[in-house]
């Protein structure tokens, strides 16, 4: 089997892309390298005979057309988008650009390509969503996937329209497909300007680790190595044209997470002071959802699919990563455009 995956040299992409290739599963990563895209996440697969590399914009109709052509992938898993809530609040058109215009590009080249092939039943085009796109929740209450859209930010927007053309390209023209939206991502090589990642750059160099609000938010937890097993057995085994909510059971307040990472941090890399002294809480984000939660009963009962990391095992797993892996956490952050975000967190 051959997979194109979109967006491979991110943060869950390239989880994805080591996890199938240690399976024996045949990829070719298409990435346009952003400032998120780093060949990095993907040097310890990059010599495997069954990896191939591809420098190119989902929004590049030719280009896909060619990688269609060269590669005959027998399926698409699409992660390619700008992914972070606060650059589309402070640049809500590069988010239109690639998520809702890439993607639709990208739905014409699969639909050209699994057209001219004499539509091949085992073909499918696995689009890779939020829960975010459902809008926020009060006290009570888990997203299932009848949930109405009610998407709030510029990312959760284009991520929406998204969804929608690849349900839409599904009814209209037949093509293959299946969705999974999920909650929030953690685990190793996640980009150095999201929660995880900020809380220990931030109590590493001793300096105010910021919160938003009074760090109320509830979000759910998915450790990213649960997230690629899942996309593997959505992609091989769900059903088509149907979507499946992925999440980590692990719901947690802002606030409670960030003092979790500050506690693991006291214990392997103990300082002068508790690490929590550190906490700041600063303006909060315009138009802060809440709080997300999943109810993953289908991806569960009908694919076999549950989480393997507690929420503490998988944190404890992940500030060990990013101490034994400082070298790649310093050479993002010091990449242009970076830095001053590191104020913010999501
Ligand atoms: P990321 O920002 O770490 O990686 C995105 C990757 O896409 C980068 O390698 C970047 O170079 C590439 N890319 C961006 N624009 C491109 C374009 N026009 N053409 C080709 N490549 C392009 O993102 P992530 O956190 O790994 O998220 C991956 C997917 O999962 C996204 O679709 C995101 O919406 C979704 N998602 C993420 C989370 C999360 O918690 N991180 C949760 C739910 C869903």
């Amino acid at each position: 089997m051959k997979i194109l995956v979109t967006g491979g040299c991110g943060f869950i992409g390239s989880a994805v892309v080591r996890k199938a290739i240690a399976r024996g599963i045949e990829i070719v990563n298409l990435d346009a390298l952003t400032y998120a895209g780093c060949l990095d996440n993907v040097a310890s697969v990059a010599n495997s005979p069954l990896y191939s590399f591809e420098h190119a914009d989902i929004c590049d109709r030719a280009a896909l057309d060619r990688i269609f052509k060269t590669h005959k992938p027998d399926a698409v898993l699409h992660l390619a988008a700008e992914s972070h809530v606060d650059r589309s609040i402070d640049g809500p058109l590069a988010f239109l650009n690639t998520n809702i215009m890439g993607t639709g590009t990208l739905l014409e080249a699969s639909r050209a390509y699994w057209e001219v092939n004499d539509r091949p039943a085992g073909f499918r085009f696995h689009h890779v969503s939020t829960d975010e796109v459902f809008g926020s929740l009060g006290e009570t209450g888990e997203f299932t996937e009848e949930t109405p859209y009610s998407p709030r930010s510029p990312y959760s927007a284009s991520k929406a329209s998204s969804d929608h053309l690849v349900r839409a390209w599904h009814e209209t023209y037949g093509l293959p497909v299946v969705l999974t939206n999920c909650s929030n991502n953690y685990g190793p090589y996640q980009f150095p300007e999201k929660l995880i990642p900020v809380v220990i750059l931030k109590a590493l160099a001793g300096q105010p680790i910021p919160v938003y609000g009074k760090g109320e938010n509830v979000r759910d937890w998915l450790h990213v190595e649960d997230h690629a097993e899942a996309l593997l057995t959505v992609l091989l085994n769900g059903e088509n044209g149907r979507s499946y909510n992925i999440g980590g059971d692990s719901e947690a307040r802002n606030i409670d997470l960030v003092r979790m990472l500050c506690e693991i941090l006291d214990r392997l890399r103990p300082a002068a002071h508790p690490h929590a002294d550190l906490i700041t809480y600063v303006t909060d984000r315009p138009g802060h959802d809440q709080r997300y939660a999943i109810d993953p009963t289908r991806v569960r009962t009908e694919l076999n699919w549950k989480p393997s990391y507690t929420l503490a095992e998988g944190l404890e797993q992940t500030v060990d990563w990013y101490l034994q892996n400082e070298r790649w956490l310093r050479a993002l952050q010091n990449r242009p455009g970076v830095n001053q975000r590191l104020g913010k967190v999501a």
